[in-house]
């Protein structure tokens, strides 16, 4: 009897490292995604490598773990991909509950030391975290963190600048900036950022929306006090003492007391692209390295919003 020819076995897909670091040598692609920016939640993904094998930094996670999965099912990722987060402080808009539990066992958890007691009492020291000072450190892909603590309500917030490894010895690293809910931009937050090549800042509210506003008086001072979030025009100013070199994207719009417009207004006719971060949609990739910048050139200036 003869028997069906035997089906060659397919190769088995080889698995993919979920340690395995980016050779330092070679470029490295890395984009900014903005999945969602207001006082309802931010959570930014630093996305390196490519297509299905990228790995990702979570910048605040204030939003569930159900919609960050939602959104990188449609990259094809999971939330195994995250290897760090990044806490600019643990209000809840940055940091939802819900990652206590949902966080991968590898992925490390990044929190300034002036948080660890309120870290603690969400329980977000019960699993791999790191607690970080003033200083400079290093986290995955190699990426060189600069922290600048700020004040905000009584703990204060730290903004971060990014670097990413260099693969050309004695060539500028390509850097972000990330800063929000600022309460005042200061001198040391402006000499760290200075010409990031990417910043992302808060651009809270138009003064005028803010003071017109039904909010309680105890809460426009909270705002506006120094301690609170910039306004349009502090965000301007602060955009133009930094000036970054591409691109900028406005944070943390108010839904109640500021527009789109009324924000943008503020970046007419300057020499960077302007993006402008919306409270529920995420924004398109927004390159940060030189190799994503150059394959993405042709595409035209986005506004969302
Ligand atoms: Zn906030």
């Amino acid at each position: 009897m003869l028997l069906p020819p035997k089906r060659a076995t397919p190769p088995k897909p080889k698995a993919l490292s979920l340690w395995e670091e980016p050779n330092p040598t070679e470029p490295q692609t890395v984009e900014l995604v903005v999945l969602a920016s207001s006082s309802a939640g931010n959570c930014s993904l630093l996305l390196r490598g490519e297509g299905r094998c990228r790995r990702i930094t979570l910048l605040d996670a204030g939003l569930s773990p159900l919609r960050v999965r939602r959104y990188l099912a449609t990259l094809g990722l999971g939330l195994e991909r995250i290897d760090d987060v990044l806490l600019t402080h643990l209000d809840q808009d940055h940091c939802h509950p819900g990652w206590v539990k949902q966080l991968p066992p590898h992925a490390k958890l990044r929190i300034f030391e002036r948080h660890r007691g309120r870290a603690s009492r969400a329980g977000l020291l019960k699993r791999r975290t790191d607690i970080f000072s003033d200083e400079p450190f290093h986290i995955s892909g190699n990426l060189h963190i600069t922290p600048i603590h700020l004040s905000h309500d009584s703990l204060g917030v730290v903004a971060f600048r990014i670097d990413l490894p260099t693969p050309v010895p004695d060539t500028a690293p390509t850097s972000l900036g990330y800063a929000t809910d600022l309460g005042r931009p200061t001198e040391q937050l402006v000499t760290t950022l200075a010409r990031v090549d990417v910043l992302a800042i808060e651009s809270n509210y138009c003064p005028h929306l803010q003071a017109a506003s039904d909010r309680p008086e105890f809460v426009k001072r909270r705002i506006t006090d120094g301690g609170g979030h910039l306004s349009n025009e502090q965000c301007a100013e602060a955009v133009r003492a930094i000036a970054p070199q591409r691109e900028v994207v406005l944070l943390h719009l108010s839904r109640q007391c500021n527009t789109p417009d009324r924000a943008a207004a503020h970046h007419h006719n300057q020499p960077y692209r302007l993006t402008i971060a919306h409270h529920q949609d995420p924004t398109s990739p927004i390159p940060i390295s030189s190799e994503s910048c150059a394959a993405s050139s042709s595409e035209t200036p986005q506004r969302l919003g």
